[in-house]
């Protein structure tokens, strides 16, 4: 079934009693395509076969590109096993290539047809635990929204993005790319096909998306995933989007199908280890980090979503700040105090912030009977300065008190007042 409307919607199907356990979480789902403003033929296709969903972008010629995602996704569900596992599934891909490749080898005017081809089936894991096994071949999609966090599960086998991995072109460089329309692998070109295929948990809650590249040439990310916020209905959602991709240009055909897993919420879930698989169906090697990292089959799940992320970093960052700036304060001045009858520079604060007592930086020949009395009281809590060179100028200054204190006593009375007016002076400070 390779529904061709503009949009339709979906309802959620009663699961089979006997496989409860792995089918009670069941899908809505909504869908839009269009031909865009510049293609005169639509040569997407979608399908919707619950609990199967693909999007298939042709490509070949007038003809060569409609009946390539056609046949692909013809192929596809009539030899998909619901009950059957995620190498039948990647078999069922590999038989839906060798019917596109059959199809365009008999007929000379569908020589060189291809097509993309991606989507996800819900499957009974090794546990019977229900499961998402998302498959891919092409530059179309699959993204899934998980706790409000938006990620692209499939990877593009396109001559951009294997550039992109390799380090030699930035995102943003590949949209404009001269070659960016180029794939490195595609269904029905070849006899046989290598599939990629990511397993993640049935997540009641979770949002897929899949979709062709007329979507996401045209719509960034970062809005698409603000759409599929913004909308509850996934209709609603897919035809917004549309409208979005046109506005932007509509340079190819756009396809969106938006699925949503719900159901309850009684069994634990695991989001198993993506790997790609053979030819032959057996996993060759865990390839692609999971998206969302949670990967436990049976443990307490500990869901820390995105923005409680960015307020324990803002709090750590606050944190840090805060003691950097206690530290430096509490390490940017020096003060002169009293040790027994010696005069002390000590560099910190007289009175000591949390940990940081301070540290004594030189002890002076200078003693307490060398200095002015007034100043006695002042030192043995510790006097301020500033700066070390402040401290020796504050200690000299005393001395050059005292000295001409002593000076003066046996001078006239004039020269008394000055003595007793000049310690004011300085307690006043
Ligand atoms: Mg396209």
């Amino acid at each position: 079934m390779t529904p061709r409307d503009e949009a339709s919607g979906g309802k959620p199907r009663r699961v089979r009693a006997q496989q409860k356990h792995a089918l009670e979480r069941t899908f809505q789902y909504g869908y839009a395509t269009n031909v865009g403003n510049v293609r005169e033929t639509n040569q997407d296709r979608y399908l919707i076969a619950d609990p199967l969903f693909a999007v298939a972008d042709g490509m070949g010629g007038h003809k060569g590109g409609e009946t390539a995602s056609a046949t692909a996704l013809e192929a596809l569900e009539a030899v998909f096993k619901p009950n059957g596992t995620t190498s039948d599934l990647v078999d069922a891909v590999r038989k839906a290539n060798a019917k596109v490749w059959e199809q365009s080898q008999r007929d000379e005017n569908l020589r060189g047809m291809g097509t993309t081809l991606t989507g996800f089936a819900r499957l009974t894991g090794d546990f019977g635990e229900a499961i998402i096994a998302v498959f891919n071949v092409g530059d179309s999609r699959t993204y899934c929204m998980h706790n409000d966090q938006f990620a692209q599960i499939t990877r593009d086998h396109s001559f951009v993005e294997e550039m992109v991995q390799a380090g030699e072109l930035t995102h943003e460089e590949a949209e404009s790319h001269p070659r960016r329309n180029v794939l490195t692998r595609a269904l029905g070109v070849d006899a046989d096909v290598q599939v990629d295929v990511v397993e993640l948990a049935c997540n009641p809650g979770d949002r897929y998306l899949i979709c062709s590249d007329g979507l996401t040439r045209e719509v960034t990310d970062e809005k698409i995933a603000a759409t599929l916020r913004r909308f509850q209905d996934p209709n609603e959602a897919a035809r917004d989007l549309v409208v979005q991709a046109r506005l932007n240009g509509g340079h190819d055909n756009i396809t969106i199908v938006i699925v949503d897993v719900i159901g309850d919420e009684d069994h634990v879930v695991t989001i198993r280890t993506p790997s790609r698989l053979r030819k032959d169906g057996t996993p060759s090697a865990i390839v692609e980090p999971d998206p969302f990292e949670e990967t436990h089959e049976s443990a307490p799940r500990i869901k820390l979503g995105f923005r409680m992320l960015a307020f324990f970093l803002a709090m750590a960052l606050l944190v840090v700040s805060a003691l950097v700036m206690v530290t430096w304060y509490a390490r940017s001045a020096y003060f002169v105090k009293t040790d027994g009858d010696r005069l002390v520079v000590y560099r910190g604060q007289p009175e000591s912030i949390l940990w940081f007592t301070p540290d004594r930086e030189e002890t002076t020949n200078v003693t307490t009977a060398q200095v002015p009395e007034y100043a006695i009281p002042v030192l043995q809590k510790g006097k301020k300065t500033g700066t070390l060179k402040g401290a020796h100028d504050y200690i000299q200054g005393l001395l050059d008190e005292k000295t001409a204190s002593v000076n003066a006593i046996p001078t006239t009375t004039t020269t008394t007042t000055t003595t007793t007016t000049s310690p004011a002076k300085r307690k006043a400070q």
